[in-house]
């Protein structure tokens, strides 16, 4: 198996060292897969956000994982998408690398993400994984491919999973 794979499972069941969560701002919760991961890592994960006190978009946090299989939770704010000429593509990119930077200082060798922004905040699913996959292969490239033994596109959705496959195939 390559160092970059995609699957298509839930998230919460990932006994991986990171999992990351597509959150908003306030870090208090939400739907979607933030919902999941709450749900699942107990009250005491929202504890853990509220003394954060949020996280401005493109940047990330993190956590223990509490009753997650996960060890750690990063949280990352993806971009509301607001038609593309607003920045969304810098702050997507910024999500995968800010995740991968606070990862890398928790020793983290295995990763989750989900497909970012593509949910509720709307932003188009083939041009979200695009920014997903270049943006970690450059940060791999710039700090080093040894770094990370998994990392996983978390993919929900069947048409993910087939952008990320397509993806992955090429160079
Ligand atoms: P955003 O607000 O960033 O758009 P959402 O949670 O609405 O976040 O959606 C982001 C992605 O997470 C979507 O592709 C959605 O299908 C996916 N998702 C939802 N629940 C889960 C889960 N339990 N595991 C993995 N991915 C999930």
């Amino acid at each position: 198996m390559g160092l970059l794979q995609a699957e298509l499972t839930d998230i919460t069941s990932l006994a991986f060292d990171a999992i990351v969560n597509a959150a908003n701002e306030t870090l208090l919760g939400g739907g979607g897969v933030d919902g999941a991961i709450h749900r699942r890592a107990g009250a005491e994960l929202l504890l853990a956000c509220k003394e954060i006190g949020g996280c401005p978009t493109g940047e990330a946090r993190i956590t223990p994982g509490f009753r997650l299989p996960a060890r750690y939770v990063i949280h990352t704010v993806g971009p509301i998408y607001k038609g593309g000429n607003h920045g969304e593509a810098g702050l997507l990119s910024l999500c995968y690398r800010n995740s991968l930077a606070l990862a890398r200082n928790h020793s983290v060798r295995s990763i989750a993400f989900p497909c970012i922004s593509t949910g509720v905040y709307g932003y188009p699913p083939e041009k979200a994984a695009t920014i997903a996959v270049d943006s970690v292969r450059s940060y791999l490239t710039e700090n080093g491919k040894e770094i990370f033994e998994t990392i996983l596109f978390c993919c929900f959705q069947e048409r993910d999973l087939k952008l990320y496959q397509q993806l992955l195939k090429g160079p």
